[in-house]
């Protein structure tokens, strides 16, 4: 079977089971970073060799703590950036082999959205400008259709066609999020990827802007990979999740079957540490863990290992590989699978 298929899920929205919308395959990133302090260079493996598939229609939520690789994945996926080895397939063709008008193609049908819209955004371009630069650049549309365009996607995203004047410095940090949602959305993508997209708001507005985007995928038919380190915004964006940890996926499951039954005991740490308002004792079921941070990963095992209360010999000398558990649940680790 096709590594990470969900047989579970919501047949309703999926694929029809034949090519997923994205397929990752041992996808890794190597950077050369030079240490502040001793200038000493080093190479950071930012991913190490990812699997996994995307299905049209669904959610994958991608989860883990700071550093773990998930923003390099989102990158990759959109071709902000090159792997270092390793392949993506859009509905079965290779994406590193596109070139000019293939490239292009493929540039309109994926879209990012990224954590800071205060950033992402233009300070010295209008909402309209901003909104139109996509379409120009593709050329899509007479002038006429451009501006209807731009005021059909300001009222997708709740925003009021005048919006079109304004500077971003006048909007709330939601409604520039809305902008920068607008204009992935204004070249019609079939897969958005949002990288922490509400992770720089305000708690009340964070469930608006979540909200929006569960009904923009429900109407327009999107397919998005949802980074968060939050697992409950995660769980409830998300049909699917991936867990990753020192940029490897070591958990996949559908929603539901993860945050019932972790396996993986970086999963089982993450879920307890989420707070419940009653104590931490929820997941009391889980078995207590301890961290050694100290401790680098320096060996060819589990990056998780030196981590784990639970390791044995081989989590530090034999690297886990993916394996399904359950239909639809994969997990990487030597104790759990
Ligand atoms: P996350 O989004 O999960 O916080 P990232 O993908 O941003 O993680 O980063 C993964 C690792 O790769 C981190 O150690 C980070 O410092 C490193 N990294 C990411 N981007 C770069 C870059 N452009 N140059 C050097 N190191 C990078
Ligand atoms: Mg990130």
């Amino acid at each position: 079977m096709k590594k990470n298929q969900v047989i579970l899920l919501d047949a309703g929205n999926m694929s029809d089971g034949q090519n997923p919308l994205i397929d990752i395959t041992s996808l890794a990133k190597v950077y050369r970073v030079t240490r502040s302090i001793t200038q000493e260079r080093v190479w950071i493996k930012a991913l190490d060799g990812v699997d996994l598939s995307i299905w049209k229609g669904e959610t994958l939520g991608v989860v883990g703590e700071s550093g773990c690789g998930k923003s390099t994945l989102g990158r990759l996926v959109v071709l902000l950036d090159r792997p270092t080895t390793g392949r993506i397939a859009f509905k079965g063709k290779d994406v590193l082999g596109f070139k000019g008008e293939t490239l292009k193609a493929f540039r309109r049908q994926v879209q990012i959205v990224f954590q800071d819209p205060a950033s992402s955004l233009n300070p010295r371009k209008t909402v309209g400008e901003t909104l139109r630069e996509p379409l120009l650049i593709h050329g899509l549309g007479s002038m006429e259709e451009r501006e209807e365009k731009v005021r059909q996607i300001l009222k997708n995203v709740g925003l009021p066609p005048d919006y079109t004047r304004r500077f971003p410095h006048e909007l709330s940090g939601g409604q520039r999020q809305r902008v920068c949602i607008a204009r992935a959305l204004i070249l019609a993508p079939e897969l958005i990827v949002a990288d922490e997209p509400v992770s720089n708001l305000d708690v009340s507005i964070q469930a608006q802007i979540l909200n929006l985007l569960k009904d923009l995928r429900d109407n327009f038919n999107l397919t998005y990979i949802f980074i968060s380190h939050d697992l409950k915004v995660v769980r409830f964006m998300s049909d699917r999740v991936a867990v990753m940890y020192g940029g490897r996926v070591v958990e996949v499951a559908p929603s539901a079957i993860l945050y019932e039954n972790p396996r993986h005991p970086y999963t089982q740490l993450l879920l307890m540490a989420i707070p419940t308002g009653r104590g931490c004792d929820k997941k009391a079921r889980l078995k207590k863990q301890t961290f050694s941070t100290a401790e680098e990963i320096l060996h060819d095992g589990c990056t998780f290992a030196p981590r784990c209360a639970e390791r044995k010999e081989s989590c530090m000398t034999a690297r886990p590989k993916l394996l399904e558990v359950e239909a639809g649940h994969w997990v990487a680790c030597h104790i759990s699978s």
